[in-house]
Formats: C-alpha cells, structure tokens, sequence
C-alpha cells in the first residue's frame, strides 16, 4: 500500500466518528501563526479544540505577505480578534542565514531567518499590530515552544491601546 492509499483508508475511520463543526468562525476568535516542524502539535499544545481557532503554519512560523492575506480574512470577516505568533526551539531557520537556505535549496527566495526568537517575534508582531487592515486584533502574543519539553515560553505580548 502506497503512502497516500493510507491516508485515503485512516481518512474511513475518521469520516465515520468525526465532531462536525458547522461554524466556520473560530470559537476562540483566535488564530495560530506557527512553523510547519512535524514535532508541534497545535492544538494539543495549547488545549485547543475543533472549530477554535485558525492555525497558519509555514516554515519559521514567521509573519508573510500570504501569513497577512489568512489574517486579513480572519480578523476581518471571521471574527479573530487575538492572534499568537509561536516560534519554537531547533527550528530550521533559526542559526541559519537567507544564503545558506537559498544554497541548501537552490530557491532564490527570502526564507525569513531567525537570529534571535525574541527579536524576531517583536518583529513580527510590531508588523501586525501596525497593519491597518488587521485593526479588529486586540491581542497579539509571541511563545517559544520548547520541542523537547512541550513548554512555551511566553516571550512578547501587545494589546491594543484604549
Ligand atoms: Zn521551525
């Protein structure tokens, strides 16, 4: 059986006792910016459940145009109004340069590095907190998540002025 014939026959089981979530706004009003590293489990991570919050996950878990587009939607028609930018430990881009990742992998692009966690989530969430159009967000935190510990680390917060 090939890889994908698996996941068609788990997808069976999992059809057949799911929970169905009918609303597609997030229960929570909060959406997950993350990295895409197989060890973090989101929801486990952060006690949430089905239907709670959007999770945004790409390489770094840094803030994008495309991380701004999910946002934009999120906040502005789907009712987030808190949104938590989390990093974690032994990530991939941390340590590494724009260089370094466009060698290992041939991709001219700008892979968002990390130097420094604290510093790059105050980054990230500096560019948040000052786009206009995510003006329904209230709170923004920045974690990072330990992958050998599962503890987050609770790194940076900002909450919209009165
Ligand atoms: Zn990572």
């Amino acid at each position: 059986m090939t890889y994908i014939a698996e996941l068609l026959v788990a997808n069976e089981a999992y059809a057949a006792a799911r929970a169905n979530v009918a609303d597609p706004r997030p229960g929570r009003r909060l959406a997950i910016v993350t990295c895409m590293d197989a060890r973090i489990d989101v929801f486990a991570a952060l006690g949430l459940h089905l239907g709670e919050a959007h999770v945004i996950r790409n390489a770094g878990g840094r803030v994008t145009d495309d991380v701004l587009r999910s946002l934009a939607l999120s906040s502005q028609v789907l009712g987030v109004d808190t949104v938590v930018v989390m990093q974690h430990t032994k990530c991939g881009l941390a340590g590494v340069t724009d260089e370094e990742l466009r060698a290992l992998t041939g991709a001219d692009l700008g892979f968002f590095p990390i130097d420094d966690h604290a510093a790059a989530l105050r980054e990230d969430i500096e560019m948040l907190s000052a786009t206009p159009y995510l003006e329904p967000l209230e709170v923004i935190a920045g974690f990072v998540y330990d992958v050998e510990s599962g503890e987050i680390e609770d790194v940076v917060r900002w909450e919209r002025p009165a």
